[in-house]
């Protein structure tokens, strides 16, 4: 293996990986060092870059997300890349998604902005989105019928709250006429299987915990967390078992959507549903995930498996600053220093490792100034960024490194602080996924601007 390289990208989540793809097509030879995973693998599914759910549940179309949020947070590096244009943000975002949308099976584009779905019952906003949450845009769906199924061995996911959501969305679960009532205490037992509610008719299908027998009959053991689930989801016999045992109580139904929680399969997800749509004659789709979470993890998988395809040379190890363009990594096979002549910063943010509060808050690679809301970050007396009222913002979740429109870290002067560095993801400044949601589609789009920006910058 060489030891130098144009571009070395620091940090293997969502950014890293589209860092790499990206600074890679551009032609640099492209290096990735990762310690594990971060904040990537435990993300929904959902790929978002700026929220646009508003009150009500409205949709806003991205490109007017961008531009308030970029009025509102001029520090953020959305407002960075836009320079007082969203629609440049929106251009370089579409360019981002189409060059991960085959790797990672992406579905819905990047001016698109319907809600999908959460395992809780919520409407998160969509856009863009692993393909396995489709129909995702819950637009033009009027007159579906839906069916949500669920497994008695994941006990966070409520059918009944699903169906509800739905329900409140579509309308079509008009409370039951006295006939249907009728008929439906008439309706023998339901087997065992999985969990399920139907609508329009949600008491028809509101059964007893009998999922669990039916599950460990199809090979589940009792302790099966959606981790286990998804992994025996991975063996054809169980997914085709499964599928056999669902189309016996649902498409009584008739559903023409099937909703399932998100863990049919690590590996084989698409072919999961592809086969259950074939057995239930009806569109079928999961919900978004709370964490743990098999989607992110999906998420991660997919983006490694993409990295491989490309040819990138990736390195399990921890980076930590070399002199000039250098950086040290410590990992399992051993020590070694690597020289580059551009660097791209992926490493997350608290839970990457990219940012670490230990009296301080600071960047844990190259000890770059931290910034919060575009101001410096003092070494002491973090108080005030730290709210106390629950369900606060809190500011300090959005620290990061604060960067100029091509992404180059900056000192509070607004200098670039070093030649060749660029920064991309959860490590920046304003970024801050609990609060505006610029999670998974911010962290892809920075990282393509910075990887396409750190291979244009190498010496030639
Ligand atoms: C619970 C949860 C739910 C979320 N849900 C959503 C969602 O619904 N939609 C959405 O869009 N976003 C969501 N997000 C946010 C999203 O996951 C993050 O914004 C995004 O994954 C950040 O990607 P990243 O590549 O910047 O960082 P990370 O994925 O954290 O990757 C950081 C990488 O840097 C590596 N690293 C760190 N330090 C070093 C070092 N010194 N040397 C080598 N490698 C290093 C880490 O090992 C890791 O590989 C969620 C996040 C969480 C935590």
């Amino acid at each position: 293996m060489p030891s130098s390289f144009d571009v070395a990208v620091l940090g293997g989540g969502i950014a890293g990986a589209t860092a790499a793809l990206a600074a890679r097509r551009a032609g640099a030879s492209v290096i990735v060092i990762r310690k594990g995973i971060g904040a990537t693998s435990l993300s929904s599914g959902a790929i978002d870059l700026v929220d646009t759910l508003r009150p009500g549940g409205r949709c806003v179309p991205v490109v007017e997300a961008v531009r308030w949020l970029t009025e509102a947070r001029p520090y953020h590096p959305l407002a960075q890349l836009a320079a007082g244009d969203a629609g440049r943000v929106v251009e370089a975002y579409t360019r981002a998604v189409e060059l991960l949308r085959e790797p990672l099976r992406l579905a819905g584009n990047a001016t698109g902005s319907g809600p999908l779905l959460t395992a809780a019952g919520n409407w998160h906003p969509g856009g863009v989105y692993a393909a396995a949450h489709g129909p995702g845009a819950m637009e033009g769906l009027d007159g579906a019928r839906f069916h949500v199924v669920a497994l008695d061995l994941l006990p966070g996911v409520v059918p009944e709250r699903l169906t509800a959501a739905l329900d409140r969305r579509f309308g079509a679960a008009a409370p039951a006429k006295s006939g249907e009532a009728a008929s439906a205490a008439a309706a023998p037992p339901p087997t065992p299987g999985p969990t399920s509610a139907s609508m329009p008719a949600p008491r028809a299908a509101a059964p007893a915990t009998c999922s669990l027998g039916e599950l460990m009959r199809l090979g589940a053991p009792l302790n099966a967390s959606p981790a286990i689930l998804a992994t025996l989801f991975d063996d054809p016999a169980f997914a085709e078992a499964f599928a056999a045992s669902c189309a016996e109580r649902v498409r009584r139904f008739k559903p023409t959507h099937v909703v399932f929680p998100p863990v049919l399969g690590l590996a084989r997800s698409a072919e999961n549903l592809a086969l259950l749509e074939k057995a239930l004659e009806a569109r079928c789709f999961e919900t978004l995930s709370a964490p743990p979470s098999l989607p992110g993890a999906r998420l991660q998988a997919a983006l490694d498996a993409a990295l491989s395809r490309a040819g990138l040379v990736v390195i399990d190890g921890t980076a930590t600053r070399g002199v000039r363009d250098t950086v040290h990594v410590h990992g399992p096979a051993g020590e070694s220093e690597l020289v580059a002549r551009t660097f791209v910063l992926a490493t997350g943010k608290y839970l990457g490792g990219g940012l670490a509060r230990n009296g301080r808050v600071r960047e844990t690679l190259f000890d770059l100034p931290v910034f919060v809301d575009g101001e410096p970050l003092p070494e002491r007396t973090l108080e005030r960024y730290l709210a106390h009222s629950p369900g606060a913002r809190q500011p300090l979740l959005a620290a990061g490194v604060r960067v100029d429109g091509r992404l180059r870290p900056m000192d509070a002067a607004g200098r670039p602080v070093r030649e060749g560095l660029f920064a991309a993801g959860a490590v920046l400044d304003g970024v801050d996924y609990g609060d505006d949601l610029g999670g998974t589609g911010l962290a892809m789009l920075t990282g393509f601007v910075a990887g396409e920006n750190a291979a244009r910058e190498v010496p030639r």
